[in-house]
């Protein structure tokens, strides 16, 4: 049943399913597909949060525009600079620039800063800045960037518009984006949460065969969890008669491992949301049923805890150093290795950089 291009129905069977020997055959599957088409490769993308900002009013998030018990910051050009020389030296593949929603990022400085990067300390950079006009992703494509990331969290349209507020004066449609970052040429990056509240299992596995049609090269699945104070942290109306997809860590592996059945050469991350549901091991789990892709932070440590878009992130007092062993030895341990250099479209690492790391 797993051999072949898996279709709609059978997406949600597998979501659904709770037997313990048809869940083995599905992570079994995934882990068998990610070494066929990817490799043994944990690719290792350095995360600098550069701004807290956001003009949004997202129901879940704590970085939300209403949050005005959050001091926010927006980190200048030195610093994202030495976070990257900091990617560089660690050998990490990439470094992921990533923020709110926040037009405090300009253009220009950004596509400085990016360029900057790319000659002088050469590490590929990836963006997740929320929404942007055409001219801004136009302008950091040409710098350098990579990779654009952008999750659509839901496909059903009208479960979206229930969480996400509108912002006054944009007219942007995610779907659309996405095509506009693959006709701008950067590698396109989205994803889903699960378990959003009137999020139905058939919902979700629809979201799953997006990620196939959209011909995405990097998705993120990551369990839903509200911020405090937030409007959805008090709770919302689930789907009813058992249509509700939980929030919970198995069915977060489940969407992660289907989605590399669906897009056998993607980057996939093991996401720091599931460290907030199992921090001992939900990474490392993540990385035996789908995920190649490990997300160390390298934000300075005094500006961590205010990135907090939900609870329960993990902030341990590690150097950059030391973190980057812990995780090299942990995949070692796996029998995997650290991949050097991201890997084009069909999962491969270029041909000069196929040595791993260590
Ligand atoms: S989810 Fe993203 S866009 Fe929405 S409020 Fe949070 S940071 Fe802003």
């Amino acid at each position: 049943m797993l051999d072949r291009a898996i279709t709609l129905p059978e997406i949600e069977f597998w979501l659904r399913t709770t037997s313990d020997a048809m869940l083995w055959e599905l992570f079994e599957a995934a882990d068998a597909t990610r070494r066929a088409a990817a490799g043994h490769a944990v690719y290792l993308h350095g995360l600098v949060e550069i701004s807290n900002y956001c003009v949004r009013q997202c129901h879940y998030c704590g970085l939300r525009a209403p949050n005005l018990n959050l001091p926010r910051y927006r980190m200048d050009g030195e610093q994202i600079l030495a976070a990257a020389r900091t990617a560089r030296r660690l050998r990490y593949a990439s470094v992921v620039l990533q923020a709110g929603e926040d037009y405090g990022i300009e253009r220009d400085w950004l596509a400085h800063v990016v360029r900057l990067i790319r000659q002088r300390v050469r590490v590929g950079v990836t963006l997740s800045l929320g929404e942007r006009p055409e001219r801004d992703l136009v302008a950091w494509r040409r710098a350098g960037a990579d990779t654009y990331v952008l999750k659509f969290e839901t496909s059903d349209r009208e479960l979206y518009d229930r969480i996400h507020p509108k912002l006054a004066g944009a007219n942007t449609e995610r779907m659309a984006m996405l095509s506009l970052l693959r006709e701008i040429g950067f590698r396109v990056g989205s994803g889903v949460m699960v378990g959003i509240p009137g999020q139905t299992f058939a919902s979700l596995a629809r979201d799953i065969a997006l990620f196939r049609d959209l011909q995405l090269d990097f998705i993120g699945v990551s369990p839903f969890i509200p911020a405090p104070g937030t409007p959805l942290a008090a709770g919302a109306d689930e789907a009813p008669n058992g249509a509700q997809v939980p929030a919970d860590e198995l069915t977060t592996h489940k969407a992660l491992a289907l989605a590399r059945l669906v897009r056998p050469e993607a980057l996939i991350p093991a996401s720091t949301a599931l460290a907030a549901v199992n921090p001992r091991r939900g990474r490392f789990l993540a990385l035996t049923r789908g995920a190649n892709l490990m997300l160390p932070n390298l934000t300075p440590p005094d500006l961590r805890p205010l990135y907090a878009p939900y609870p329960g992130r993990p902030c341990t007092p590690e150097t950059p150093n030391e973190c980057r062993l812990r995780l090299s030895k942990q995949i070692r341990q796996m029998g995997r290795v650290v991949g050097r250099r991201a890997p084009d479209r069909r999962g491969h690492q270029s041909a000069a950089s196929t040595a791993p790391t260590d």
